[in-house]
């Protein structure tokens, strides 16, 4: 059965995480997507693309006048990235703990970037700072179809 929430807030929350061209090459998506996983959250929509430049510059909007922009948006279309939406209770600030600092020197281990990152720029992972950008970049990367509502029906399986 399908449950499509009315609202995406409290365990309905969703976030955007990419996962980028350095933690895919690097191997490191079964790694994170495992994170996810055992901390209980919920895939609702996954797929690897290779983004285009127009779609990076859009993403990285706000960042336009920032020094960095124009690596990062060709850093970002230097291979494919692994995009997701994961949904549940506070998801996008827990996510992004679970990512670490931007700087992956300030970040703890534990983090993502602590774990696996050294340079500012080639951080693995992209995750969505607010609630609004998580809409914002959902509504970006995904069309509505992709995003997959269902049930969790493990203890069900596994007992019937
Ligand atoms: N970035 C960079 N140099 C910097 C700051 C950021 O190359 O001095 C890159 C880095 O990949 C970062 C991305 O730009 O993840 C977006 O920056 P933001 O400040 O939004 O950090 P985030 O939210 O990803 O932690």
């Amino acid at each position: 059965a399908h449950i499509f929430p009315s609202a995406w807030t409290g365990i309905n929350e969703r976030t955007f995480l990419a996962i980028k061209p350095d933690g895919h090459q690097r191997r490191l998506v079964g790694e994170i997507i495992r994170r996810f996983e055992r901390k209980g959250y919920h895939l609702v929509a996954m797929k690897m693309i290779q983004a285009s430049e127009e779609l990076l510059k859009k993403h990285y909007i706000e960042l336009r006048d920032r020094p960095f922009y124009e690596r990062l948006v060709k850093y970002m279309g230097s291979g494919p990235v692994v995009a997701m939406v994961w949904q549940g209770l506070d998801v996008v600030k827990t996510a992004r703990m679970m990512l670490g600092e931007t700087n992956p020197a300030d970040s703890l281990p534990g983090t993502i970037r602590g774990d696996f990152g050294v340079d500012i720029s080639r951080n693995i992972i992209h995750g969505s700072d607010s609630r609004e950008s998580a809409q914002r970049e959902i509504t970006l990367w995904f069309q509505p179809h992709e995003i997959v509502c269902w049930q969790d029906n493990a203890e069900k399986w596994i007992n019937e």
